[in-house]
C-alpha cells in the first residue's frame, strides 16, 4: 500500500504557491479540472492565480510542487452535533426518539464548558482531517460551553457557524425554571451573537438554534426567529426527519397545515434558515420552502443509519431548493462529507430500484458541487469560498487519489474518475490537508 508522507512546511499561511492537480467546481457551472495546476494564494489568504500551470515558467515566484496530489475547495458540513461527537457510531437500528433518549441527551447533558474545551479542539482537527474546512454546529443549552466552542473555533482556524440549542419543552436542563427558559435562552444567544458573530472578519458566525417544533414552543420558534433577523444571523432546526416526529409536531401544532407551516408561522423560513433532513414533505410544503428560498442541509448517512427515510433529492432540485450537504454527526456515524456523497449516492441508487424514481442520479462532480459551492450558496456565502476561483477566500484540502486506487498505480487521470474514487473508495488518510484562508488547519 501506498505509504503516506506529510506535506512539506512552509504552507502553514500564505503568500505562497502550488503546483499541483486542481478540481473545482465553478460559479459559472462546469468543472475545472488542471492535471498540471497552479494555485496561488496571496498575503491575505486570498486566491491569486489558479489555472493550468504557465508554459514559461519565468513569470513565476517559486511554487511547492504537491504533484501528484490534488487541490480541491474545502467541503462545507451545513450540519453537526459538537457534544454528540464522542457518541458517533452508536445505536444504529434505534428510532429518532430512543436514540436521541439513550445516546444523545446524556452527552448533551455533560457538555458543560471543561467538557467543551476539551472536546472541541478534537472535533475540529478531526473534521479539518476529513476534509472540511466550514462546518455548521449545534452545541449544547449552555451558555458558557458555547463560548469555549467559539474560542476553540477561533484558536482552530475551522470557519464555523455555530449555535446554542434553544429548548423549551423536553429539555434536559433542570435547573432553569419553566417559566424562564425562554427568556434566559434569548439573552443568551443575543449576548453570544454579540461577542461571537462576525469574528474574525466572519469567520465565525452565529445560528441562531431552535433544536426542532418537538421541543420548542410556538413562542421560542418565533421569538428565535425574530433574534435571527434582527441581527442578522441564521437560523438553523431539523425538519421533517422521521415520520413519528412529524406526527408528534401535527400533534402538538393542529393549528398548523403541515410542518414546514409550523416554521412559517413563526416567520422562520427563509434565505438565511438552514433545515436539517426535510425528508417526509408534501409537494406544497417543498414548493413553500423553494419560494422563500430555505436551504436544506441533506444528511444521507444519517438518514439511512437512523432508518429515518429517503430525501427525493432529484426531486428537490428540480424544484429549486438549495441543497447542501451535511454529516449529522452523530445522527450520522461519520464526519466525511465523502462519505456522505457516498450514502447519498447509495440513496439514490435505492430510490431508483426499489422506489420507482425515475430522474437521474447525480454524477460523482455535481456531489462535489453540492458538498461545496452548494453549500456556501447555502449559507450566502459562494462569493468568498466554495470554490477555488480567483479573488475567493483560500479554503482548499489536499488529497491523495492514489490511495483509493484499487491496486497501486491504477491511478485514473479522468477528473469524473478521480472523484468517483474519492467517493466510493474513501480513505481516512487521503486528506493530507486542509487550509481557511490559506492557514493550515491542525488535523
Ligand atoms: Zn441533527
Amino acid at each position: 500500500m501506498t505509504r503516506v508522507q506529510p506535506i512539506s512546511a512552509g504552507l502553514d499561511s500564505p503568500p505562497y504557491s502550488l503546483r499541483a492537480r486542481i478540481l473545482t467546481p465553478l460559479a459559472a457551472g462546469e468543472t475545472l479540472y488542471e492535471a498540471d495546476g497552479l494555485l496561488s494564494v496571496d498575503e491575505r489568504g486570498r486566491i491569486g492565480r489558479v489555472g493550468r500551470w504557465p508554459a514559461s515558467e519565468q513569470v513565476l515566484e517559486p511554487a511547492v510542487d504537491l504533484r501528484p496530489l490534488l487541490l480541491m475547495p474545502g467541503l462545507i458540513d451545513l450540519h453537526a452535533h459538537l457534544p454528540q461527537l464522542p457518541n458517533a457510531g452508536l445505536g444504529a437500528g434505534l428510532d429518532l426518539m430512543t436514540w436521541l433518549e439513550r445516546y444523545i441527551f446524556p452527552l448533551e447533558r455533560g457538555f458543560d464548558e471543561p467538557t467543551a474545551e476539551r472536546l472541541t479542539p478534537a472535533a475540529l482537527r478531526a473534521f479539518a482531517a476529513h476534509g472540511t474546512t466550514t462546518v455548521v454546529l449545534y452545541g449544547a443549552v449552555y451558555e458558557a460551553s458555547l463560548d469555549a466552542a467559539f474560542r476553540a473555533a477561533e484558536k482552530h482556524g475551522m470557519r464555523a457557524i455555530i449555535g446554542k440549542v434553544m429548548m423549551d419543552r423536553l429539555r434536559y436542563d433542570e435547573t432553569v425554571e419553566d417559566h424562564e427558559v425562554l427568556e434566559l435562552s434569548l439573552r443568551q444567544s443575543a449576548d453570544l451573537i454579540s461577542r461571537w458573530h462576525g469574528r474574525d472578519d466572519g469567520r465565525l458566525l452565529y445560528a441562531v438554534t431552535p433544536r426542532f417544533a418537538v421541543s420548542c414552543s410556538e413562542d421560542m420558534l418565533r421569538e428565535s426567529a425574530a433574534l435571527a433577523r434582527a441581527t442578522g444571523t441564521y437560523w438553523q432546526t431539523h425538519l421533517a426527519e422521521d415520520r413519528a416526529e412529524v406526527g408528534e409536531v401535527l400533534r402538538i401544532f393542529p393549528e398548523a397545515a403541515d410542518y414546514t407551516d409550523v416554521y412559517d408561522r413563526a416567520g422562520g423560513l427563509g434565505p438565511r434558515s438552514i433545515m436539517a433532513h426535510a425528508i417526509h414533505l408534501s409537494q406544497r410544503e417543498v414548493e413553500r420552502l423553494a419560494q422563500t428560498g430555505t436551504r436544506i442541509a441533506h444528511c444521507p448517512s444519517s438518514n439511512l443509519f437512523l432508518a429515518s427515510g429517503t430525501m427525493p433529492l432529484a426531486r428537490y432540485l428540480e424544484a429549486g431548493l438549495v441543497v447542501g450537504l451535511g454529516g449529522d454527526v452523530a445522527g450520522g456515524p461519520d464526519l466525511s462529507l465523502f462519505g456522505v456523497m457516498r450514502a447519498g449516492a447509495y440513496t439514490q441508487s435505492g430510490m431508483r430500484t426499489m422506489l420507482g424514481e425515475t430522474r437521474a442520479s447525480l454524477t460523482p462532480l455535481e456531489w462535489l458541487r453540492l458538498g461545496s459551492l452548494d453549500g456556501a450558496r447555502a449559507l450566502g456565502l459562494e462569493n468568498r469560498i466554495g470554490s477555488l476561483e480567483q479573488g475567493k477566500e483560500a479554503d482548499f484540502i489536499c488529497v491523495d487519489p492514489a490511495l483509493t486506487a484499487p491496486l497501486e498505480g491504477q491511478l485514473s487521470d479522468d477528473p469524473a474518475e478521480i472523484m468517483s474514487r474519492l467517493i466510493f473508495r474513501t480513505r481516512p488518510d487521503m486528506v493530507r490537508g486542509a487550509w481557511v484562508r490559506g492557514r493550515r488547519l491542525p488535523a
